[in-house]
């Protein structure tokens, strides 16, 4: 393991802005319109109830560092926010008990494997891998100190309602169709149990982590929390310090590597970005130091991203100059010149 933090330096950054607000609406209104005829992908149908979403629902948003937004198509639909959770449960944990404790009992790497796999945790000692696969996500929820479930749970759901600005709460009908059908999440809570990988009761703890899967969101909320997280951890909205810069320079590292599942690395790739998708068809991507992405469609791939919200990142990500890794010869910024 890496002892960053006793290298005797203080912490620099070096992030950028995005382009100035109009040019910005533009390129969301461009990005939203090139994929709105785009009808690729199939509705998730293994939790009963999201099989109901509308797959004509398209909604994308950005929020700046400084709080700018800038919508378009259908961003207030609300939406369960699924393993979108993850990334947002994984930060509120790294802040309470810290990133060494974190990387020790639930890992960083990637699976390689589905999010619901069971064959990663026995390939690998029973390690749950990483937090934004169930089994760590089940892991990480489990470590949010509390003396009960509902203390636990209550502190999950107010921890994420602090990083979107407004009071989260659950759909019951999503929340009932998944424990009604989650027998596979409930074997990873087991097999966890089993490899002394979880303290908390396991079927308590799955079900905390199912309802943190069932909270309500927009679009609009995934950009505000993505915005949070690319703002040092003071959410843009509020001005309130939600997390530490250092437990969202954590998750962003997380989320590129493990944050678009089995896909993680394509995505890294194509669209340069830490992100993290669910189920229902949402998408988050951050620009460290510039702000979130928040994008709602429920037709997603085979790996269960969805498919326009993968593309709308992509065109945003390049017209927007947000890819992480991209340069330009003698630091000029090509995106910048392009928007002249
Ligand atoms: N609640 C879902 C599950 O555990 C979340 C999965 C996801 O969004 N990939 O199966």
């Amino acid at each position: 393991m890496f002892e960053h933090d006793a290298l005797g330096v203080a912490q620099q950054v070096s992030t950028g802005s995005l382009p100035p607000p109009p040019i910005v609406q533009r390129i969301v209104d461009e990005a939203h319109a090139r994929y709105t005829g785009l009808g690729e992908g199939t509705v998730a149908d293994y939790i009963p109830e999201l099989a109901e979403a509308d797959p004509a629902a398209f909604g994308l948003s950005v929020v700046g560092a400084d709080g700018a937004l800038h919508e378009a198509g259908e961003t207030g639909i609300a939406f369960s926010i699924q393993s979108i959770s993850k990334a947002f449960v994984f930060a509120l944990v790294c802040d309470e008990i810290g990133h060494a404790a974190v990387h020790e009992r639930v890992g960083v790497n990637n699976t390689g494997l589905p999010f619901n796999s069971l064959i990663a945790m026995e390939l690998n000692d029973g390690s749950p891998m990483n937090p934004m696969v169930n089994a760590g996500a089940i892991a990480t929820t489990a470590l949010i100190p509390a003396a009960s479930s509902d203390e636990r749970w209550e502190r999950v759901r107010q921890g994420l309602s602090r990083f979107a600005a407004r009071e989260l709460t659950v759909d019951e009908v999503v929340y009932r169709s998944e424990t009604a059908t989650n027998h596979r999440n409930r074997a990873i809570g087991k097999l966890l149990q089993s490899y002394g990988r979880l303290d908390p009761d396991p079927l308590e703890t799955v079900d905390v982590y199912t309802r943190q899967c069932a909270l309500s969101v927009t679009a609009h909320d995934l950009a505000v929390m993505g915005a949070t997280l690319a703002d040092g951890g003071v959410n843009p909205i509020t001005g309130e310090q939600v997390v530490s810069s250092e437990v969202c320079r954590d998750t962003l590292t997380v989320l590129a590597s493990c944050g678009m599942y089995e896909r993680s690395g394509e995505w890294l790739f194509e669209i340069g970005l830490p992100a993290k998708s669910g189920v229902s068809g949402g998408v988050v991507a951050i620009s460290p130091g510039k702000g979130g992405i928040g994008a709602y469609s429920p037709l997603l791939d085979a790996a269960g991203n969805s498919v326009r919200g993968q593309r709308v990142c992509a065109h945003l990500s390049r017209s927007l100059g947000l890819n992480l890794f991209a340069s330009a010869r003698g630091g000029a910024s090509g995106s910048e010149e392009s928007h002249e």
